[in-house]
């Protein structure tokens, strides 16, 4: 039998409450043991406030797991506690009986729970899942149509920026159908044609030919007058552009055309004592396509912190060990991670504790329990909202790139991450050839592009977990993460090559534009500092050899990379 998204998610819901239901036991055996070291201790308050926190995570839990009436219970006792532990009053008799009494009763609830079978029909309804990410974008082909030699010649450059491209005649963009292929977009010469008319029209017919969004259409043309461009617009061109057609120009069209999607998933850090609730928050999220990591023993948060990288945290308030609020102003107080956004997820209804967590820094609050739907939806708007924002204060304007300083931040993070995982790292300097000259010549704007489509031909031909900045200028930066110092020179020395290829274009006049780039790669150098330095003397003795090549620097020497 199939199960649809929904059932597929039921069921394993319905796995996870009965994997918690089978902790309950346990859980309330620590509340009691707790209890009984907290009357032995004389009441001491550290005693009642761990007491105090287990009782609060259960009731979390249980709200969580749609055990409500377990669940009132445990917040009843949370209060109970909590009229001893906030106050510091001494406990009366009273009190103590009251205690008993809700032990009691929370210990038969607990009986009974585990009495019922739980089937996954009873649970609440859950989000329908969306498709998860694909990891990799697949390449999709531009289609071209044209018979103009010269713009023919320049076309296979648009592999250096990973389109593959498909040469159509005007026959086959008579006959022919795209809706085989998914394709980027569709790139027609009017040149081809001496009459539009029946070119627009099959034109605006194929656009629509059985995708679930129209196909970017391109138009390029010798003819670049109002009214040509106002048939090709009404035609659904997306683009004009006047012939000779430069590469930059058109990369840059498509690349704003073709749906950028953000294809890196969300990283969210679940922080949560209960190792059940933290299984059930990874599971919905990763049915949206996230990807997650669960610490359950706050104090080892560190470690994963850096190593994963969160673009959320999502954190319980209570826990054994420490609470959330106390952990986030700690992670509030690391340089690294001051913007990470902290949601808490807490069963807490007095307004005034939220109220304080939150002047500690942590940025919302989330009730339990918590519908799948809101949790995802919560999370992927304040991922947003933070990427976003990181990105302002990150990017380099121009290039989109990361700036001088979040490259340089991104150096030291991965050194220490290699440090303690014992793999290297190579550090890249890249400096664009005679650039003064190229703006000279053929102007500022032009060279404007020619940084952009550096940027472009160095981020498709990169991995993508390698880091690329422009460092300022005409000067660029890559930290290529776990390579060695001549595999990173030979990666930068064959972007190189590609990169010198290019022919760009001012009017009918074609010039080339190169770079020199310098490597020098972790643990032989050691910090920063050192990496930087000898990266750039590698650089420096690239262009003093004649410019257009990677030298790597190692072991005291200068080595070329030869092509
Ligand atoms: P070399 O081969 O020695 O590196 O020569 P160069 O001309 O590239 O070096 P120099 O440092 O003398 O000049 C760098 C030039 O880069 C100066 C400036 O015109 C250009 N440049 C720097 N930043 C930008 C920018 O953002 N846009 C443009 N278009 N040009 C820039
Ligand atoms: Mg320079
Ligand atoms: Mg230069």
């Amino acid at each position: 039998m199939r199960h649809g998204p929904s059932n597929r998610i039921q069921a394993a819901l319905g796995e996870m409450r009965a994997v918690y239901v089978s902790f309950l036991p346990r859980r309330f055996e620590e509340i009691r043991e707790a209890w009984e070291a907290a009357r032995a201790g004389g009441w001491e308050h550290g005693a009642l406030v761990h007491l105090h926190s287990l009782v609060y995570s259960m009731a979390g839990s249980c709200a969580v797991f749609g055990f409500n009436e377990m669940a009132r219970m445990a917040y009843e006792l949370q209060h109970t506690l909590a009229s001893v532990v906030d106050r510091h009053q001494l406990p009366s008799p009273q009190w103590e009986n009251h205690v008993e009494q809700l032990l009691g009763r929370l210990e038969d609830a607990c009986v009974e729970i585990r009495r019922v079978i739980v089937t996954a029909s009873a649970l609440p309804p859950v989000i329908a899942a969306e498709p998860a990410l694909s990891p990799e974008q697949e390449s999709r082909p531009v289609y071209i149509v044209t018979q103009d030699e010269e713009f023919k010649q320049d076309i296979p450059q648009l592999g250096y920026f990973g389109y593959e491209v498909i040469l159509w005649s005007e026959d086959d963009l008579m006959e022919r159908d795209l809706h085989a292929s998914s394709p980027a977009a569709l790139v027609v010469d009017l040149d081809i044609a001496d009459r539009h008319d029946t070119l627009f029209h099959r034109v605006r017919s194929i656009r629509q030919q059985a995708h679930s969004s129209p196909v970017p259409v391109i138009f390029v043309s010798t003819q670049d007058d109002l009214m040509t461009r106002l048939d090709a617009v009404r035609a659904g061109g997306d683009a004009f552009l006047a012939k000779p057609v430069d590469i930059g120009l058109l990369i840059e069209r498509l690349e704003s055309l073709v749906e950028p999607g953000d294809l890196d998933p969300y990283r969210i850090l679940i922080v949560e004592d209960e190792p059940a609730v933290a299984e059930f928050y990874a599971y919905v999220l990763k049915e949206a396509g996230m990807v997650t990591r669960i610490v359950t023993k706050p104090l080892e948060i560190m470690p994963v912190l850096v190593e994963f990288n969160p673009d959320l945290i999502l954190m319980d308030i209570y826990m054994p060990e420490c609470s959330g609020v106390e952990l986030a102003k700690v992670i509030r107080q690391m340089e690294s991670f001051v913007t990470v956004p902290i949601v808490f997820l807490s069963g807490e209804s007095d307004v005034e504790r939220q109220l304080d967590a939150m002047s500690l820094g942590g940025d919302d609050f989330l009730m339990k329990p918590i519908l799948p739907q809101h949790l995802v939806k919560s999370v992927r708007i304040r991922v947003e909202r933070s990427r976003i924002l990181r990105q302002l204060t990150l990017m380099d304007g121009l290039t989109g790139l990361l700036n001088h300083t979040a490259i340089e931040e991104r150096l030291h993070k991965e050194i220490e991450r290699a440090r303690r995982q014992g793999t290297s790292l190579a550090f890249a300097m890249i400096d664009l050839d005679h650039f003064k000259q190229v703006n000279d010549t053929h102007g500022h704007l032009v060279g404007d592009r020619i940084l952009r489509t550096l940027s472009r031909v160095l981020q498709q031909n990169l991995r993508k977990t390698d880091v690329i900045g422009r460092y300022g200028g005409e000067e660029f930066a890559v930290i290529l993460l776990d390579t060695d110092g001549p595999q990173g020179a030979r990666a930068l020395d064959n972007v190189r090559q590609k990169f010198a290829r290019i022919k760009h274009r001012t009017g009918h006049l074609g010039f080339q534009v190169t770079f020199s780039c310098g490597v020098a790669a972790f643990p032989e150098y050691s910090g920063p500092a050192e990496l930087h330095e000898a990266a750039d003397r590698a650089l420096y003795e690239a262009k003093r050899r004649g410019r257009n090549q990677t030298i790597l620097s190692a072991q005291g020497h200068f080595t070329p990379v030869t092509p």
